[in-house]
């Protein structure tokens, strides 16, 4: 699958917040938002005011960066979403936070997005006993997601979760940090979702 491969600091500073896309220096005082907040490139630094169409193409643009997926992908999510019952915006949220790597990140068995993926592209995650190697297995309320007995990743996720103490886990997800097991309690709702962003501007978009 092809993946944005630039810097990733850019991108926060296109959004003007943090993305916390790089692990445990977006902590740190060496986040490229906290040391540069202001747009990258010649002009960055200028005052534009958004149109309409600019402000829902930035919310749309900070969402898919959150969650790391291409324009192709992100589209298909939104056409999902739309077919389900409910708020579209809502259950576009809910279809990225429950992919299996925003799973796996929000347990602290990953320190960043590309490392939850690597270790299920690996192997290393299993959903209800079974490995899945899917980085957007989409998990449903009572999975549980294990991590493979394999001594070196057990400590490498020990780890995270130890770096990760002071990070909040998601009120829909339940962890066992000894065992390194975790379980999804309820599908999320809008409450429980704490990205900030107006998905109410992204639905806009899409539906002219
Ligand atoms: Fe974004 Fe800061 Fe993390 Fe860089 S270090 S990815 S600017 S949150």
């Amino acid at each position: 699958m092809a993946k944005y491969t630039g810097p990733k600091c850019k991108l926060c500073r296109r959004e003007s917040t943090k993305l916390f896309l790089k692990g445990t220096r977006c902590f740190t005082a060496k986040c490229g938002i906290e040391l540069r907040n202001f747009a990258p490139g010649q002009h960055g630094q200028q005052r534009t005011k958004l149109s309409e169409y600019g402000q829902q193409l930035r919310e749309k643009q900070k969402l898919r960066r959150i969650y790391g997926i291409l324009e192709r992908q992100f589209k298909f999510y939104f056409v999902k979403a739309q077919r389900q019952k409910g708020v579209t915006g809502e259950k576009l949220l809910q279809l990225l936070e429950t992919r299996l790597d925003s799973v796996v990140l929000s347990l602290g068995f990953a320190s960043a997005r590309p490392q939850a993926r690597q270790l299920i592209r690996h192997g290393h995650i299993k959903v209800n006993r079974r490995k899945v190697n899917i980085p957007a297995y989409n998990v449903k309320a009572g999975d549980v997601i294990e991590v493979k007995d394999a001594e070196h990743t057990k400590k490498r996720i020990r780890e995270n979760i130890e770096a990760s103490a002071s990070r909040e886990i998601p009120v829909w997800l339940r962890v066992n940090k000894e065992a390194l097991k975790g379980e999804v309690v309820s599908v999320p709702t809008r409450a429980d979702i704490k990205v900030q962003v107006n998905e109410q501007l992204i639905v806009e978009l899409y539906s002219k």
